[in-house]
């Protein structure tokens, strides 16, 4: 996304959403301002006594117990601008750590609702960099300058008040910089939320780089491209020094543009004051608190300028927040959600069309009916579609036309989340999370599990003797920090989950290809376990794995071209039995190489 213009960065919406973001903390940031404006007083204060001192006091030969009383005025003053300006910086630090841990969770919190289809099109990388990247720059938003927009009008007004008492005249000309330093400040502005906002955009392509390569660096070790994904690091790499060293110059040019013309005001201000003092229209007591103050009108002037320009960053990130959290979440609790008991599991595909995107149709016209209880087995080559098929089930997407129902109910018309807690899922590479495996066991169930009931599911998978073989047992740490896991052990671990939940419907990836012939027996055997009595879709990759199923569905390019069961399939000429006899050849091949090993 590209800002031609100022009004696609600055919208009133984004500053509306920045202010509704304060939400809570609004009082605490007023608190902070009226800390300031105390502060900017008793500065003020200091240089107006120092008039009266040089004006009033000094030229009549003062005691000096009237001395003492003004040096412990000045101490006095001074204790209390550095104690209030203490305090309001105090309390914006703690509001934009506030605000930036309330973003992030809410942030956090949106991602985890956000559905299938807007994780499908945003990297991952993109989503980091804007929970941690732009959150930052948010943070430093708020500590910075929202608190430095307040200390503006703040020592602004107050200064500039004192200065209009001294003399008007000299007040006007102390200011002749503003309309210049703010121009130039919205031109840079401008300028560095482009650059900025591309930026940003570079580093998140960076980020999904690098995550994808550490993902998948088995992948790029394997078919030896290390060199290939370096020189592409290094590609963006550049691409990202390139537009931050835009940036950088943009930076290093704005700045010496407004110090060179806040020190013009100051010099102009300086001489004009002392050409006043000289021609009596001042006195010297003014004067030198007139020096004083001049400073506290130029500091927030030049500061007016530099956050403009910071602000810039504040808003982009914050408009790269806001994209994230405006997208809708998915709507888990709409919908029936019928007693757990009343449910059989009866699933009825009807003329079921579905696209993700539209315009191209991945599955046509599905008809397709599994008994509750009964097994269908999806078998077909990679990509004809039953990956989608069977994602169609817990409404991870929904169908586009015709009808799909449980129990003779429309599946649109449950709640998701009723879905999901009764389907159960064993995916072809489950996921663990870096916990224990007690926790990745339990992850998702939903109840109060007790460890009987944990170890009896682990047997029933076949994996409760590998987790006591580990040393700390079921507290075991699974991934980078704990235990490596292989294929076979991690989906058997996914299967003692999934018995846990004890879900109604069960949809299971049966891949067994990366493990040896005794796993795969087991898995097999704690498949079946698990599938007793559950209405079950069964992706199989192997003729063995289908032939028990009650049905055998075969799909071709998004269509059911065969069904039945193993001894009709075999009868018809057709893909099935294709694949039955590549297979049975390819087995028997092995078999033979296997007993001439053993011979
Ligand atoms: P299978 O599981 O049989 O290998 P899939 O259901 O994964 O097949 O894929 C069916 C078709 O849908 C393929 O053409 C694939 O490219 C497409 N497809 C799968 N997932 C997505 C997605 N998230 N977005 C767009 N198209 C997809």
């Amino acid at each position: 996304m590209k800002h031609d213009d100022l009004h696609d960065i600055l919208t009133p919406n984004r500053l509306r959403g920045l202010w509704r973001l304060m939400r809570g903390y609004r009082l605490i940031y007023i608190a902070a301002s009226f800390s300031l404006g105390i502060s900017a007083l008793s500065r003020t204060g200091t240089y107006l006594l120092l008039q009266k001192l040089i004006d009033d006091v000094i030229p009549n030969t003062p005691t000096s117990g009237t001395l003492l009383l003004f040096g412990l005025a000045f101490v006095g003053l001074a204790v209390v601008t550095g104690g209030f300006t203490f305090i309001s910086g105090n309390l914006a630090a703690r509001t934009a750590e506030g605000l930036a841990r309330r973003l992030r969770n809410t942030l956090f919190d949106h991602i985890q609702h956000l559905p299938f289809r807007y994780h499908d099109a945003t990297p991952t990388g993109e989503l980091i960099e804007r929970c941690t990247s732009d959150v930052d720059a948010l943070r430093t938003f708020f500590a910075d300058q929202v608190i430095n927009a307040g200390q503006i009008v703040v020592l602004f007004s107050v200064n500039i008040a004192a200065i209009i008492i001294l003399s008007p005249t000299l007040a006007l000309r102390s200011v002749l910089i503003i309309p210049l330093l703010v121009g130039i400040s919205f031109f840079f502005f401008r300028r560095i939320s482009i650059i900025y906002e591309a930026y940003q955009e570079q580093e998140a392509v960076l980020s999904t780089t690098l995550q994808e390569n550490l993902s998948g660096v088995r992948v790029v070790k394997a078919f030896a491209r290390q060199d290939f994904e370096i020189q592409k690091f290094e590609q963006e790499n550049w691409e990202k020094y390139q537009r931050g060293r835009k940036l950088i110059l943009m930076h290093a040019l704005f700045w010496p543009s407004s110090d060179i013309l806040s020190s013009f005001q100051m010099i102009v201000g300086l001489g004009i004051a002392a050409l006043m003092t000289i021609n009596t229209e001042l006195s010297l007591g003014s004067y030198v608190a007139y020096a004083g103050m001049i400073l506290w009108i130029i500091w927030p002037m030049r500061n007016l300028g530099r956050l403009i320009v910071q602000m810039s960053s504040g808003i982009v990130s914050f408009g790269r927040v806001k994209d994230v959290i405006k997208e809708s979440r998915e709507q888990m609790t709409v919908g029936i959600e019928p007693p757990v008991e009343n449910l059989h599991g009866e699933i009825r595909f009807k003329n079921v069309s579905f696209a993700y995107e539209s315009g191209t149709e991945v599955l046509h016209g599905i008809d397709l009916v599994c008994p509750a209880g009964k097994s269908v087995a999806l078998l077909g080559t990679t990509g004809s579609g039953k990956t989608t098929l069977v994602n169609l089930l817990p409404r991870f997407y929904d169908y586009t036309s015709g009808s799909l129902t449980l129990d003779g109910i429309e599946l649109k018309e449950y709640s998701k989340e009723f879905l999901r807690r009764n389907i159960g899922i064993v995916e072809q590479e489950p996921f663990l999370f870096s916990r224990t495996i007690r926790e990745n066991i339990t992850h998702g169930v939903g109840r109060e599990v007790s460890e009987d009931e944990i170890i009896a599911s682990a047997k029933a998978a076949a994996i409760h003797e590998t987790i006591l073989s580990f040393p700390q047992g079921y507290e075991t740490l699974v991934g980078e920090r704990g235990v490596t896991l292989s294929g076979g052990q991690k989906q058997r671990v996914a299967i003692a989950r999934t018995l846990l939940k004890d879900p109604r419907i069960l949809i299971l990836d049966d891949s067994t290809s990366s493990v040896d012939m005794l796993t795969e027996l087991e898995i097999r055997a704690a498949l079946e376990r698990l599938m007793i009595g559950r209405t079950s879709f069964v992706i199989a990759h192997r003729i063995q794995s289908v032939m028990n199923a009650d049905q055998i569905v075969v799909m071709e390019n998004g269509k059911i071209v065969q069904r039945g069961s193993h001894t009709d399939l075999i009868q018809e000429s057709g893909i099935y039995r294709e694949i039955h006899q590549m297979q049975t050849v390819i087995e028997s091949a092995l078999e033979e190489e296997l007993s001439d090993v053993r011979s």
